[in-house]
C-alpha cells in the first residue's frame, strides 16, 4: 500500500482518536494532512503539533482565537459549513469522517462528488441521503468504505462473492445495556444507566442510541444503502457478546460471519487499508478459552426504535430523514433531562407520522425536512 494521506473530520471524538493511533502505529503508511473537531480545541491543537496537518478546522467558531493562539505552521478553517471544504481537499487520499449527526451528510457527499476514498464513521450520511450519495457514487470512481463495525463485518462477509448470491444479511446487535430490562424498569431509565454501555466505549449519543437499539435500526438504513439489499433482506438479531459483528446467509444456505473481540480500530484500519490489510497490535479472541456465544430475537416491544428505521425505510425516501433528526433532538433532550427515557421512541414515532414532504429528494429538501423536524421534535413530550 502506497502512503495516503488522510483527513479525519471529528479527530477529537472516540473514532478519530482510535484513527490516529492507527496512524501512530503506521506513520509510513498515513500522513495527516487536516485535522477537524467541533469544539474541543485543545486536544486538536495537541493533535495539530503531533501530526503536523496542513489543515485544521474548528467548527465551533468561539473558539478559533484559543486554538490560533496556540498553533502555528497550519492553515486554520473555522465554521461548520466550511467543512466540506476540508472534505474535497486536493491533497487528500482517504476522508475519514467521523463527525456526529446530519452535520456530516454534506462533508460525505462532497468528498464523493470530488472522487475521494471515504472512510465512513458518520451513519447519517447514509440514514438521511442514501440515495442521494448512492446517486453521486455512480458519477465519479469514489469508493465508500464503511468504518462501522457491522458494516465492516458484512464487508468483509462480502468479499469474492456475487450480491446475486445473498439471501440475507444478519446483523448483530449486543441488546444495549437493557436487553433484560422489563418495559416497566425502561420508563425509569436515568442519563446515567443510559450512558453506561457493556461492550462498546463510545460518544454520548451513540451510547443513547445502543441502549434505545436505535443504533441498529439506523444501521439497517445503512446497510441497505451501502449493500443495495431490501429492507426485508437484513435481519437484526441480539448477540450479547459482540463477538460476532455480522453474517451474510448466501442462496446456498451457507453463511459466513466476521468476527473478533468488541474493538473499533479493527474496523478502521480495515477502512483505512481495504482491499488490503495491515497490521494491528490489538488483543486477540483466545479460542482455547470455554465460552458461548449466544443469539435471541429483538423484541420489537421494548426496542421500538428498530421497527420504526425499518419501517421508515418502506415509508418514502425522506422518512429516515425524519426518523434521524427526531431521533437527534430527543436524545439531546434525554441528555439534558428535560424528557424521560421511553420518550424518545415516543418522539420519533410521533414526527414521523407528522411531517411529510411531497417535494423530490435532494440536498435542500433533505435539509428542510430535517429543520422542520428539530422544531417538532424539540416542541412534543
Ligand atoms: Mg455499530
Amino acid at each position: 500500500m502506497n502512503k495516503q494521506k488522510l483527513a479525519i473530520l471529528g479527530s477529537t471524538g472516540s473514532i478519530g482518536t482510535q484513527a490516529l493511533d492507527i496512524v501512530r502505529q503506521h506513520p509510513d503508511k498515513f500522513e495527516v494532512i487536516a485535522l477537524t473537531a467541533h469544539s474541543n480545541w485543545e486536544l486538536l491543537a495537541q493533535q495539530v503539533k503531533e501530526f503536523t496537518p496542513s489543515f485544521a478546522a474548528i467548527s465551533n467558531e468561539d473558539h478559533l482565537d484559543d486554538l490560533k493562539a496556540t498553533v502555528s505552521g497550519v492553515e486554520i478553517i473555522s465554521g461548520s459549513e466550511n467543512l466540506p471544504s476540508i472534505a474535497t481537499l486536493d491533497e487528500a487520499d482517504i476522508i475519514l469522517n467521523s463527525l456526529v449527526g446530519f452535520a456530516g451528510f454534506e462533508s460525505t457527499l462532497e468528498a464523493i462528488r470530488s472522487g475521494k476514498k471515504v472512510a465512513l464513521a458518520n451513519k447519517e450520511s447514509l440514514v438521511v441521503g442514501g440515495a442521494l450519495i448512492n446517486q453521486e457514487l455512480q458519477k465519479t470512481d469514489a469508493k465508500l468504505i464503511p468504518v462501522d463495525s457491522e458494516h465492516s463485518a458484512m464487508l468483509q462477509c462480502l468479499v469474492g462473492e456475487s450480491m446475486d448470491d445473498i439471501e440475507k444479511i444478519i446483523i448483530t446487535a449486543s441488546g444495549g445495556p437493557f436487553r433484560e430490562f422489563s418495559k416497566k424498569q425502561m420508563e425509569e431509565v436515568t442519563v446515567e444507566q443510559a450512558l453506561n454501555h457493556p461492550n462498546w466505549n463510545m460518544g454520548a449519543k451513540i451510547t443513547i442510541d445502543s441502549s434505545t437499539m436505535m443504533n441498529k435500526g439506523l444501521e439497517i438504513i445503512e446497510a441497505h444503502w451501502l449493500f443495495d439489499i431490501p429492507v426485508e433482506k437484513i435481519e437484526p438479531v441480539v448477540h450479547p457478546q459482540s463477538i460476532i459483528h455480522s453474517m451474510v446467509t448466501f442462496i446456498d444456505g451457507s453463511s459466513k460471519a466476521q468476527l473478533g473481540l468488541p474493538d473499533m480500530k479493527v474496523p478502521i484500519i480495515y477502512a483505512l487499508s481495504y482491499p488490503e490489510r495491515l497490521d494491528l497490535e490489538t488483543p486477540r479472541m483466545n479460542w482455547q478459552e470455554a465460552q458461548n456465544l449466544t443469539f435471541e430475537p429483538v423484541d420489537f416491544e421494548r426496542f421500538p426504535c428498530v421497527k420504526l428505521a425499518m419501517d421508515s425505510l418502506k415509508e418514502s425516501d425522506y422518512a429516515p430523514a425524519v426518523l434521524n433528526a427526531a431521533n437527534e433532538v430527543a436524545v439531546d433532550r434525554f441528555l439534558n433531562k428535560e424528557i424521560g427515557y421511553i420518550s424518545i421512541s415516543k418522539i420519533v414515532e410521533k414526527s414521523l407520522a407528522k411531517i411529510e414532504s411531497s417535494d423530490s429528494l435532494n440536498v435542500e429538501t433533505l435539509k428542510e425536512i430535517d429543520k422542520e423536524t428539530r422544531i417538532y421534535a424539540a416542541s412534543i413530550k
